[in-house]
């Protein structure tokens, strides 16, 4: 499909929308004119009927009263009076008829009669022209043409101005969906000014502004995502090829020398050593972005936060005592603390964060771990006495790959804190740091109530 129909299709598709909205005001419209001009000639008409049957009624009387000279009389003294112009006949037994106003220059068809008969036999006829009707109905059905003229105009230019100003925004996404899709680049956005219920004019957010919204927030999303996965394949490069350089650079070394078993013993071991290191790497970060993602299986079950901690506590206890850190548990004791969790990776949050309290910390300085229950969440409490964390690198520590520059002496990935905060979002938590360089640091993991 060439990308020049594309618009031709938006414009059809603005007609058709043109189209259909002025065929129906103008049916709406066609509809009011048809019935207000049935209803006006209805109404002329019944008026014209009941003027004959009161004049007859007047005419009968009068003839009743003093026969032919009497209604004679009353016929002229009428026609003196309202010069609307009546045809009164009296035909006697049938026989002979005695006009008393003719109706010279009418042209009989247009004449309406209305007769009655009276005891004695004689018929009084009382005729009436419609041409004076008829000519107002032709002016009225001239004017109301005139006003269906106006009103398909209205609804033609009416039905384009309002599907541009809709279709307009259609068009905006449209270029900009194919701009992404020619460029590969997303930082294309649809403008939103101008677009009804955009943010220029947010209290009137239609469905359309809506659209556009949501849709420059999913490329803000989506390129945010893609510039995350390129700045972690990028530190990810980097950092493998440390420990491949190193791995390669131990194998070559051992077989450039002269062949020496202890030596390949210990080569090989090097190297062993460096493929766990990357294998732990890769693992993790994949480990990272399941969880991030979604992807992420966990085993739920209700899990003791105290059982869990206690675990991870006393891998560490050994370290800490190595090292002469005080590792203190404290815990609300006989409060039943349970969360709905997958316990391995609970215990790796519990885990990777007392490890790096044990690690940071000096010797003759404390951790304290704590397990409590607050506002309807389970708390998990690890604080140090250690160095602290500067301030210009706090938003980091949760960033993939990133290590303190004071850490780069102790072992580490640079990943425990992005695995830790992953998990713990996964289960519908959160995780925060306090910490002042000098102050030691404290995080805290809350995760929601079983
Ligand atoms: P790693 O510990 O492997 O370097 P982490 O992701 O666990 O990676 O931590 C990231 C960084 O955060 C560390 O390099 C360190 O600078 C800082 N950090 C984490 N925990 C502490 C702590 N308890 N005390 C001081 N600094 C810490």
């Amino acid at each position: 499909m060439s990308s020049d129909r594309r618009p031709a299709f938006t414009r059809a598709f603005g007609l058709r929308i043109a189209l259909w909205y002025a065929t129906l005001f103008v049916l709406g419209a066609l509809a009011i004119v048809f019935f207000t001009y049935y209803l006006t000639k209805a109404s002329i008409e019944q008026r014209d009927r009941q003027i004959l049957q009161s004049k007859l009624g007047d005419y009968a009387g009068a003839y009743a009263r003093g026969g032919i000279n009497t209604l004679a009389a009353t016929v002229r003294a009428e026609q003196q009076a309202a010069p609307e112009r009546l045809f009164v006949r009296v035909v006697n037994r049938g026989v002979e008829a005695i006009v008393l106003s003719s109706p010279n220059g009418w042209d009989p068809t247009t004449i309406e009669t209305a007769a009655v008969a009276l005891p004695d036999g004689t018929l009084v006829q009382v005729g009436k022209s419609s041409e004076a009707r008829e000519d107002l109905l032709a002016r009225f059905r001239a004017a109301l043409g005139l006003v269906t003229l106006l009103v398909v105009v209205i609804a033609l230019s009416g039905g384009w101005l309002v599907t541009q100003s809709a279709v307009t925004p259609i068009r905006r996404l449209t270029a900009a969906v194919r701009q992404i899709i020619r460029t590969g680049r997303t930082d294309a956005r649809v403008p939103t000014e101008g677009t009804p219920g955009s943010a220029a004019s947010p209290g009137s957010k239609d469905a359309i502004g809506e659209l556009i919204e949501l849709f420059n927030l999913m490329l803000d999303k989506i390129e945010g995502v893609v510039a995350a996965m390129r700045g972690a394949l990028d530190n990810v490069s980097h950092d493998l090829r440390t420990p491949l350089t190193r791995l390669r650079g131990t194998a070559e070394l051992a077989l450039a020398s002269p062949p020496d078993v202890e030596q390949y013993r210990e080569a090989l071991a090097l190297c062993v050593d460096e493929s766990d290191r990357v294998l732990v790497m890769l693992n993790t970060l994949m480990d990272i972005s399941e969880a991030e993602s979604g992807v992420m299986q966990l085993r739920r079950e209700p899990v003791r936060l105290t059982e869990v901690v206690e675990r991870a506590v006393d891998l560490y206890r050994d370290v800490g005592d190595a090292k002469d850190v005080t590792l203190d548990v404290t815990e609300v004791t006989g409060a039943d603390i349970t969360v709905n969790g997958d316990r391995m990776r609970l215990e790796q949050v519990a885990a990777n964060l007392i490890d790096n309290a044990v690690k940071y910390t000096p010797a003759g300085g404390r951790v304290e771990v704590q397990v409590r229950r607050e506002n309807g969440n389970a708390v998990l409490r690890v604080h140090d006495t250690g160095p602290g964390i500067p301030a210009d690198e706090l938003p980091r520590i949760w960033t993939r790959l990133f290590r303190g520059d004071a850490s780069r002496a102790e072992r580490g990935l640079g990943l425990g804190l992005s695995l830790v905060k992953a998990i713990v979002e996964a289960h519908g938590g959160t995780v925060t740091v306090e910490s002042q360089p000098g102050l030691g640091s404290t995080f805290v993991v809350l995760l929601p109530l079983s």
